[in-house]
């Protein structure tokens, strides 16, 4: 098999930090093109297509969220974002914008290419609309086409909105979703800000999916931002 290695957009304006990447991403078998700045960067986008950008929040022309804004007037691939502010409302704006998911520095290269697979991994499975279907973690299993949750080959009665609930984090494996996002897509546009409807929900289905409900292996609590399925990786 020879595929082609996957093109990245880097936007980042400490020059330290954007060495460190492109050295670390190329030895990975990522093509990498490097922006300093939001203007640089848009027009990197435009030109390379890219199968996915990296972008720094704090850039020095424009905010991140901005780029985000601009991005995806016109880019639907994945958007990971680099955030070194701790504050959760910029990562949760970020994603609420379209971001695909963050990384909060200092991070380590292995969590940052964990983070590129899963990306990548939904940006194939959108291309090739093969999303659906079975959802398999340990002896859980989601059959999306029959509805039907089994553990363990028994099978889960979940009420119809904690099987959308379910089925929202499970079929974006890996990936977080903040509370307004499933929210919405759960609950529909009137509940986003409904976030005490996520809690009772997560809990009622921790106690039908999980193990051990008070450490959760599949159900994964983002604190401040939102949930994500863990990935098998
Ligand atoms: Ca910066």
């Amino acid at each position: 098999m020879n595929e082609p290695s996957p093109g990245i957009v880097l936007i980042e304006d400490d020059p330290q930090i954007r060495r460190f990447l492109v050295a670390a991403l190329e030895v990975h078998g990522y093509q990498v093109h490097e922006a300093p700045t939001a203007a640089e960067g848009l027009r990197l986008v435009a030109a390379r297509q890219p199968d996915l950008v990296i972008l720094d929040l704090g850039l020095p022309d424009l905010g991140g969220l901005e780029v985000i804004r601009r991005l995806r007037e016109w880019y639907a691939r994945p958007i990971l974002v680099l955030s070194a502010r701790t504050r959760e409302q910029d990562k949760v704006a970020a994603l609420d914008l379209g971001a695909d998911d963050y990384l909060t520095k200092p991070f380590g290269i292995d969590e940052l290419l964990a983070r590129l697979r899963v990306a990548l991994r939904h940006l194939a499975g959108r291309q090739t609309g093969d999303a659906g279907g079975r959802i398999e973690a340990g002896n859980l299993v989601i059959d999306a086409a029959a509805r039907r949750v089994t553990k363990g080959g028994t099978d889960v009665h979940l009420t119809p909105r904690e099987y959308q609930l379910l089925l929202a984090l499970a079929s974006q494996r890996g990936r977080v979703l903040t509370h307004r996002q499933l929210l919405r897509e759960v609950w529909g546009p009137a509940h986003v800000e409904s976030t005490h409807y996520l809690r009772i929900y997560m809990r009622a289905l921790r106690a039908k999916i999980e193990e051990d409900p008070a450490r959760p292996r599949w159900l994964l609590t983002e604190i401040g931002v939102g949930y994500r399925f863990a990935d098998p990786e």
